[in-house]
């Protein structure tokens, strides 16, 4: 494509030049130019011969046979005196050709240009002019070792002999022993998949292509195959080699899937060549295929056939000690205070990727930094941390007396609730320092990584959720907007509860939800149960909010006191943590408290 983007360009440059040289020509070459009461008075003393005109644009010559030009501003009022004094006219419409095609012409050239670009994109193909320009494929050598992928050990067990194959690919061929050809990662993004990838051929010490199958998404068709040829026959000449191709899902979808979907034959073209490439390999050539995914369940069965990613390894987001692992590996690069303890920051990171934890300690040394601290420090990494989670503080908002008093009596109520109920997740800390989207923020941080829950934690997690609103309701009549967020959340997990987790009596335990939206060209969501049953389920549903909001209620009532001190707290110094809440909330002082019907502060 850039040889034609050159032309096209140089096209336009000696386009430009011509029309410069012919308005210098033009201008060269046009007689000197009168003022128009110098002209006057020429014409006056009688010594303009004759006049041609166009408009107000005058060109004439005068008696010794000097051309000129001017402008008049009346021609009309010009014409009798021009007439008395005898002067010969001439006189033309006023659409002036030679204008009008100095100003087309940039726009005709314009057009051109549009259309040659538009003819070219359609024949496509054949070295064309569309061709999306990617880098050649160039082998990089990988300083990345399994000592920088951490918290993974599984994926890293099962990855450590395909590193064996590429160092001993010779003897193992030798001996008839087959190389694996494709292995397919799959797991969420940011879980470590090209580092892994990296990794394989940092320790093997082989060249690393990479490329993405998010590329050959724009690119026009017969451009993704050829490139898939040209990449493999580049790796080929250099095996052993590991060739790895990130989001695969994008080229690999299952063939015939979606029906109507720009692209399909190109990407139908790619995934072909891809499975020609990998299907022609010599034994003794050992081209390693990692590919990488995130959606795996998409893929086209044949990429999974034997010979081809028949070895997959999953990765799923790191676990505690993992956590502290892969924290443990990025601090290296930074300086730490000795305060922090990298198991707490692991501790109270739940659910982070790699990427994010990655993320987290360079969010935590910039912050560190903006401060002028020598060492990152507890407090960068939480404050780092509410950065990822909630969005940044927004200083400079402007929020008036009443609804920080409201959002401080709404988060008051989370934490009362999240305090008080039996069984759920530890309080991290509330705050009314608003933060991305949300007026303040409740948090709550889960001792461990939780991958079942009880039907009690859930009823707590929706009473918890509308803590919110019964303490804005209680102490103020009325609900702000700011509960909106809580109560689709609790709709939404009292929805699953009765629907996929069989926790309704009436109901029973089956599961009212069909597979989700399916691959099969996006028949959507499917009722599989009668308009009877599906009330049923609404009142279920709306029973069970219900109940969660009268429980709120009840327990707010009786612990009013402490609500309007949390609130009290909180409007003063705006951020409260987990163990300030509890002394607070055991305080018996506070609850023997004269009962006050509306707060102090
Ligand atoms: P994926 O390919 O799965 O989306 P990446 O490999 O691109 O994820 O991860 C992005 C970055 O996150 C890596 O460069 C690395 O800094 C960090 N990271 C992710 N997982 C790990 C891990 N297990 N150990 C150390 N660092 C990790
Ligand atoms: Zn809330």
């Amino acid at each position: 494509m850039a040889r034609y983007i050159r032309n096209y360009l140089l096209l336009l440059v000696a386009a430009a030049v011509l029309v410069l040289a012919y308005n210098i020509h033009l201008a060269e070459n046009r007689p000197p130019a009168l003022e128009y009461s110098a002209f006057l008075a020429r014409l006056e003393e009688g010594g303009i011969r004759s006049v041609t005109m166009q408009g107000g644009e005058i060109a004439g010559t005068d008696t010794l046979g000097q051309p000129f030009t001017t402008f008049a501003p009346a021609p009309a009022a010009l014409l009798p005196r021009l007439e008395a004094k005898g002067v010969m006219i001439a006189a033309r419409p006023e659409d002036n050709t030679s204008s009008f095609w100095s100003a087309t012409f940039p726009v005709l050239l314009l057009m051109g240009g549009w259309m040659f670009f538009m003819v070219f994109q359609h024949k496509g193909g054949m070295g064309g002019f569309a061709r999306k320009q990617l880098p050649k494929a160039a082998a990089a050598r990988q300083k990345v070792t399994f000592d920088d992928v951490a918290g993974i050990p599984e994926a890293k067990e099962e990855l450590v002999e395909i590193v064996e194959c590429l160092r001993e690919s010779r003897k193992i061929t030798r001996l008839g022993g087959r190389i694996p050809r494709g292995v397919l990662l799959q797991g969420p993004p940011g879980t470590g998949k090209t580092l892994l990838a990296k990794a394989i051929a940092g320790e093997a010490g082989v060249p690393f292509y990479s490329i993405s199958g998010s590329d050959f998404v724009e690119m026009f068709v017969g451009v993704g195959a050829s490139r898939v040829r040209e990449l493999f026959k580049e790796a080929k000449k250099t095996a052993p080699c590991i060739i790895f191709i990130d989001e695969i899902d994008a080229v690999g979808r299952r063939r015939g899937a979606s029906g109507a979907e720009g692209g399909q034959d190109e990407r139908e073209q790619t995934l072909n060549a891809l499975l020609v490439e990998m299907d022609g390999f010599r034994s003794d050539e050992t081209v390693i295929i990692v590919a990488a995914t995130n959606r795996p369940d998409i893929l086209d069965p044949a990429l999974l056939r034997p010979g081809r990613f028949d070895r997959q390894v999953t990765i799923l987001p790191p676990d505690v000690k993992g956590r502290q692992r892969i924290l443990e590996v990025h601090a290296r690069q930074v300086v730490m205070d000795p305060e922090v303890e990298l198991f707490e920051v692991a501790q109270n990171t739940p659910g982070f990727t790699g990427a994010e934890l990655a993320n987290l300690i360079n969010e935590s040394a910039l912050m560190a930094a903006r401060k002028g601290k020598s060492a990152i420090q507890p407090a960068d990494i939480e404050e780092a941390r509410d950065k990822i989670l909630m969005g940044a503080e927004r200083k400079g908002m402007v929020i008036s007396a009443q609804e920080r008093r409201v959002t401080a009596y709404h988060e008051a109520g989370h934490a009362i609730m999240a305090k008080l109920l039996p069984n759920t997740d530890p309080l991290h800390k509330i705050t009314i320092i608003p933060r991305g989207r949300a007026m303040g923020v409740t948090q709550q941080v889960p001792l461990d990584d939780r991958h079942a829950y009880s039907r009690e934690y859930l009823v707590n997690r929706i009473t918890i959720l509308l803590g919110g609103r019964t303490a804005e309701e209680l102490v103020f009549r009325e609900f702000s907007t700011g509960a909106s967020n809580d109560l689709q959340a609790a709709t939404d997990i009292a929805t699953r509860m009765v629907c996929e987790f069989g926790m309704s009596a009436v109901l029973g335990p089956r599961a009212y939800v069909t597979a989700v939206e399916g691959f099969l060209g996006g028949a959507g969501r499917q009722r599989p149960y009668s308009e009877e049953v599906a009330r049923t389920i609404d009142r279920e549903i709306d029973k069970l909010v219900a109940d969660c909001y009268q429980e709120a209620m009840i327990i707010l009532e009786g612990k009013i006191n402490y609500l309007h001190k949390l609130a009290e707290v909180l409007l003063l110094q705006e951020t409260i943590d987990g163990e300030e809440v509890d002394i607070i909330v055991t305080c018996p002082k506070v609850d023997e408290a004269a009962p006050a019907g509306q707060p102090t502060s």
